[in-house]
């Protein structure tokens, strides 16, 4: 078999990492991959982007199935290319990928089919936002509409934040075309949830839940970030839930796509609050979440490609039920100093102290190869997953891992799972 990845950030190595164990003789290519996954992969010197270039390489090198990582491609249309030109791709449509890449359209389409969401409205005037949040007072969030790569909403205390981010996203352009519509929304209280559809636009299959951790700092605290780490599986997240999950949120949402010409197949996260009235949602993606794929790949025993596979072919996805190890796992993100913020990169890394084992992985975001050497290349850098028995074995073996890591000004969170340790412990 022959299969294309497109991505090369943590979540792509480990996908990476599991259809190499799921299939031993596959030839993998992997554009740009990093420094954790050029060792296992043909590396493919085209951009994740460049929808044209990626598909005359799938069809030149006779790929058996494409699998797209990011958002970005998928935004674009390549999923619509590949489909167009016959090739197999796991993603979904442009149309369909607007789930995630306009806030203002997933809301609209919750509403329609009586999603559980928080109470919204659309702005593209800031005169109308602010009385709008005056109305509602705080804590409020403010989001921008199009794709900000993580950091797009604001969870506001005050209507004066409130009032003032609006205004940023709206008249000073802060967060680029993606602002030029903003979504604002009731603040919902509770515990997050990650959950991961993989559907062939009418079956789908969910996988074990997962927390993300956002904040930059211990206690979630500070600015958002692309995440700093997570852990599965979480407690609240019952065989019950699960279920009404499925019947409330995957299949009204999955139905409403397909009757609006935008039938979705690929990867349906469902980002949820876990509120007093039930499950709810925060956001959708169209696509694996990072850092939560290097907790759940790592416990999914059974084949991740024969879902991916029957999801693209759209037959037999139904009949697949997948496994997972018992036990826990708890993936700790390695990040580079002043991340959120600009950082510094090209710094060298030594992971010699790190023991990689069956139960201790590292997964690479933000590192590529110099020669013989790891350097940095982005905010996060490396997620150091660590499985156990139990949680707290599995959060003991992710921080040591990420405490091991050495390069100039790395920061993690030791704190990952805090909830679920919490619990754990009464
Ligand atoms: P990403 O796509 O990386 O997950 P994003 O920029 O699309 O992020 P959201 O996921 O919508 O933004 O929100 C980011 C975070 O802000 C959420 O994970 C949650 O912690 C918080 N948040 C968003 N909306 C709400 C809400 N209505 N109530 C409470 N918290 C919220």
């Amino acid at each position: 078999m022959r299969i294309l990845l497109v991505g090369n950030g943590g979540r792509e190595h480990a996908l990476l990492w599991k259809i190499r164990r799921d299939a031993p003789g596959a030839v993998v290519y992997a554009t740009r991959p990093n420094g954790g996954m050029s060792p296992l992969c043909e590396p493919v010197e085209i951009a994740p982007t460049d929808v044209e270039a990626l598909s005359g390489f799938a069809a030149s090198r006779a790929i058996d199935l494409t699998i797209v990582g990011p958002e970005a491609p998928l935004a674009m249309g390549l999923a619509d290319r590949f489909r167009f030109k016959g090739l197999p791709v796991f993603g979904p449509t442009k149309a369909a990928a607007r789930i995630e890449s306009s806030k203002a359209f997933a809301k609209d389409l919750m509403r329609e089919e009586g999603v559980p969401t928080a109470d919204y409205r659309v702005f593209t005037d800031a005169e109308a936002a602010e009385a709008w949040i005056r109305d509602r007072g705080a804590p409020i969030v403010v989001k921008a509409s199009g794709l900000a790569a993580g950091k797009g909403a604001v969870v506001c205390a005050t209507v004066e934040e409130a009032i003032e981010t609006a205004r940023a996203m709206l008249d000073d352009f802060s967060f680029g075309e993606a602002g030029r519509e903003v979504v604002i929304e009731e603040f919902m209280e509770g515990e997050e949830l990650s959950v991961f559809g993989v559907t062939d636009g009418e079956d789908v299959v969910l996988l074990m839940p997962s927390q993300d951790h956002k904040r930059i700092g211990e206690g979630d605290t500070g600015p958002n970030t692309g995440g700093m780490g997570a852990y599965a599986p979480v407690t609240p997240a019952t065989p019950a839930l699960l279920t009404e999950i499925r019947e409330r949120i995957f299949r009204p949402v999955l139905q409403g796509l397909a009757r609006r010409d935008s039938a979705f197949q690929g990867l349906l996260y469902a980002g949820l609050m876990l509120t007093d009235r039930g499950p709810r949602v925060v956001e959708f993606n169209g696509r694996f979440g990072d850092p939560e794929t290097q907790v759940v790949l790592p416990l999914l025993s059974s084949s991740l490609l024969d879902l991916l596979v029957a999801a693209a072919d759209g037959e037999g996805l139904g009949r697949i039920r997948p496994r997972f190890r018992e036990g826990a796992a708890v993936t700790t993100v390695v990040a580079s100093g002043g991340y959120p913020g600009p950082v510094e990169k090209g710094l060298p890394i030594d992971l010699s102290a790190v023991q990689e084992s069956d139960d201790v992985m590292v997964f690479h975001a933000g590192t590529r190869r110099e020669g013989d050497r790891l350097v940095t290349s982005g905010g996060r850098v490396l997620a150091c997953t660590g499985i156990g028995a139990t949680f707290a074995e599995a959060a003991e073996r992710s921080r040591e891992a990420a405490a091991a890591v050495q390069f100039d000004g790395a920061t993690y969170r030791s704190d990952i799972g805090w909830r679920e340790l919490a619990r754990s412990s009464t």
